[in-house]
């Protein structure tokens, strides 16, 4: 008899069903059971039987299923009549939780066959599809651990989950029209309409221009016509969000194809069981609403992946014409994470025309992941819904559990044990003092999910970071080590992370901010380093940023430090007088200034010389803007070193010559291209490193990244970049948790440099 032992993603995707299958169908007879970290298999069968089990499970295992490691042992034969599914046992160890999956194929087709007893059931689901993570209380997968504990099944239902030929065989949320979750408005003019009704009613709504807040997988979305000008500014308006981009549901990819330029690669992740956000290109002349995504040249697009949004699409009613794009937008509060609970849903939304709940719970917030695409290969800007909590793998990490607090903004936080990593979903902006108990309520399920208890606690080096005070009193509480690692070094380690490099590299850290060992802000840092320790070998020159928070949002004001020259400061009417003046005063009498070596500043004041954005209404919008310039641009421009500052006054010189912004927009682009890549050569000449990894929010930017990596490839360096971990802060935490896995000594002893 075999003993088998496979680890991986094996909870919740139908594993169990899928042994228990292809035993049946190879003569096997035994078990196979649920150990919480991995599933063991006890197989029973002639030599060459039990051959072809083996290569079927390592090769035929379902899709959205992963196999990691596969242990077998022989032991002595048992009496077995035939092959079981056993009811879960736990055990501690390295545990892999499945993150949510969107509807498949086959539950898609069901859900719209009127013969079937599942028809226009927006909760249908089965062993490869549904929600996991969000319903999830404790490991392992089973229904009596989730939140559908709280909808016995029908007797139809329990039979299709326990005959192992059901496509449903194991399937924790199992449900149907007569035992599932219902969904509901849940204004009070509107109570008592469910079901088919309320579905109904939110669709009417929709394809009148109206807003509606309907209740997903991992928390409210705010829903409108995407094509409609007067909708999409009225949902602007509520919200107060004058101009960042909003994200558009497709009702299917022709759809999308008609407004967006769409890659292979791109479909492939757009119509994945992930389905996450893909910034796309817009086509010229598209129907999609100017305000949805305003002065950008792309487009954040994604397919249903719920039940209940192919029936908003496709309810069958008597509306014809129901649009074909939907904004989807986070219902939250701005700086505050997603909205999961009616009542807090009816206070927040009280703009909507209607709120469409319903009561299956949501026990973990997901926000939807956001991708863009660098060079044909994806870069993550926001890892949520779909991908986390799946973790990195890192060889060689040493024996400890760490939790790592994150980043302030898109704080996400990281769980650690051993050599895996688990990057939590996205939490939000950490400013805000209810997203602070969002954080702290999140690490609670998520470390208990894990069953991981921290042995260290790391942090970002800021001291008026709340993710920091968190750290201090999580740490005081459990009584362990605090470790506080540099922002950007922590940039540069969850890159490293990504890419299971232990070894010494070049790091180039460009960034918007982050509190630098002098105090002083950094964000255009040259590290050399390795997984434990780190020298600041070289930054951008630095600049006086003046006015505060004001500083990082108005760019011109980083201009006009820059510029030092009031006078055409005033000619290019980079503000009004008064502003200009007032920070004018400052520069001069150094009141409410800071130093700064953040490119991400940069940014913002070539965007303002160049009259692209002066002042920023969100994070990112000048640098998007600029990019959007320079591809506009055709012009070719000789490569040539210049510094940061030369680079501005290049740029500034070249503007009042009246050269065309796209194309100086373009210039800025390369030459800060080339800059890092000259400084990153003359680093290599020095130390002998050969890898360069290139993280922080800047790099975001496909254009400056895409142009860096191949100047850097060119003078023979590899370089790591990133892909299913954001370059931006959403990533900190993989890096401080690295860093701190491999700085504690086994012999529980701290070993901090
Ligand atoms: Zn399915
Ligand atoms: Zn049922
Ligand atoms: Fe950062």
């Amino acid at each position: 008899m075999l003993n088998i032992k496979i680890f991986g993603i094996v909870q919740g995707v139908g594993f169990r069903p899928f042994v228990s299958r292809v035993a049946r169908a190879n003569k096997i007879f035994g078990s196979v059971s649920n150990r919480g970290s991995y599933v063991e298999i006890f197989a029973q069968g002639s030599d060459d039987d039990l051959k072809n089990f083996l290569a079927a499970l390592q090769t035929e295992n379902p899709p959205r299923s992963t196999i990691l490691k596969l242990d077998v042992n022989h032991l002595p034969d048992e009496k077995f009549s035939d092959f079981q599914i056993v009811d879960s046992v736990h055990e501690a160890g390295d545990i892999f939780v499945s993150p949510d999956i969107a509807v498949c194929e086959k539950c898609a087709a069901e859900l719209f066959d009127p013969n079937d007893r599942r028809y226009l059931h927006p909760f249908i689901n089965c062993t490869a599809c549904g929600p996991r993570l969000t319903i999830l209380k404790n490991m392992p997968y089973d229904r009596e651990r989730t939140s559908m504990d709280e909808f016995p099944m029908c007797a139809a239902c329990a039979e299709e989950y326990f005959n192992p030929s059901s496509r449903r065989f194991d399937a924790q949320p199992i449900c149907c029209n007569d035992c599932g979750p219902e969904v509901y408005l849940i204004r009070n003019e509107e109570l008592g309409i469910r079901n088919w009704e309320a579905i109904r009613h939110v669709r009417k709504i929709l394809a009148g221009g109206g807003v509606a807040a309907i209740k997903g997988i991992g928390g409210f979305h705010l829903a409108c016509d995407a094509k409609n000008f007067s909708a999409v500014q009225r949902l602007r308006d509520s919200k107060t969000r004058p101009s960042k981009p909003f994200a558009v549901m497709f009702k299917n990819i022709s759809a999308v194809e008609r407004e967006c330029f769409l890659s292979d690669a791109e479909k492939n992740f757009l119509d994945s069981p992930q389905k996450p956000i893909v910034l796309l290109q817009k086509k010229i002349g598209g129907s999609i609403a100017v305000n949805v995504a305003p002065e950008i040249n792309r487009l954040g697009v994604m397919l249903p992946y719920t039940p209940l949004h192919l029936l908003i699409f496709d309810f069958p009613d008597e509306l014809k014409n129901f649009p074909d794009a939907l904004i989807m937008t986070s219902g939250n509060p701005s700086g505050v994470p997603i909205t999961i609970d009616d009542a807090e849903a009816e206070k927040i939304f009280d703009f909507c025309d209607a709120i469409l709940s319903h009561d299956r719970k949501i026990l973990l917030r997901a926000d939807d992941s956001v991708m863009d695409f660098i060079d044909g290969r994806p870069s993550m800007i926001r890892r949520s819904r779909g991908y986390a909590p799946l973790p990195i793998f890192f060889d060689g990490a040493k024996k400890f559990s760490v939790l790592a607090l994150g980043s302030e903004l898109k704080n996400t936080f990281c769980l650690a044990k051993n050599n895996l990593l688990y990057a939590s979903p996205y939490i939000g902006d950490v400013g805000d003092l209810r997203t602070v108990e969002v954080l702290e309520a999140s690490i609670k399920r998520m470390s208990d999910l894990l069953e991981i208890v921290p042995e260290v606690i790391a942090c970002d080096l800021h001291p008026r970071y709340r993710t920091t005070a968190l750290a201090e009193k999580i740490s005081a509480e459990l009584g362990v080590e605090l470790v506080k690692v540099q922002h950007h070094y922590a940039h540069i380690l969850s890159c490293m992370a990504e890419n299971n490099f232990g070894g010494e590299v070049i790091g180039v850290a460009f960034d918007g901010t982050g509190f630098g060992d002098d105090g002083t802000i950094w964000g255009g840092e040259f590290f050399i380093c390795d997984t434990k320790t780190y020298e600041r070998a070289a930054a951008i020159k630095s600049f006086v940023q003046a006015g505060g928070d004001k500083s990082s949002r108005e760019g011109w004001r980083i201009a006009l430090s820059l510029m030092k020259n009031f006078e055409l400061a005033r000619e290019l009417n980079l503000a009004d007088e008064k502003n200009l003046r007032g920070v004018q005063f400052m520069l001069e009498k150094n009141i409410n200034c800071v130093r700064s070596t953040s490119v991400g500043r940069l940014f913002d004041a070539a965007a303002a010389i160049l009259g692209v954005c002066k002042v920023s209404s969100y994070e990112g919008e000048a640098a998007m803007k600029l990019q959007a310039c320079a591809e506009r641009s055709t012009k070719i421009f000789r490569a040539e070193f210049k510094t940061s500052d030369e680079i501005f006054s290049e740029v500034l010189s070249r503007r009042l010559d009246g050269e065309n912004i796209f194309d100086l927009a373009k210039l800025f682009h390369e030459r800060l291209a080339e800059m890092t890549a000259g400084i990153v050569e003359e680093l290599s000449a020095r130390t002998k490193i050969k890898t360069v990894a290139m993280s922080g929010g800047v790099f975001q930017n496909s254009l400056l990244s895409s142009l860096t990596a191949e100047k850097l490839n060119r003078r023979g360096l590899k370089v790591l970049r990133h892909e299913l971990i954001p370059p931006n802060d959403g990533g900190i935490c993989l890096g401080q948790a690295l860093n701190a896995l491999q700085n504690f000594s086994t012999s529980g002893r701290r070993n901090f440099y």
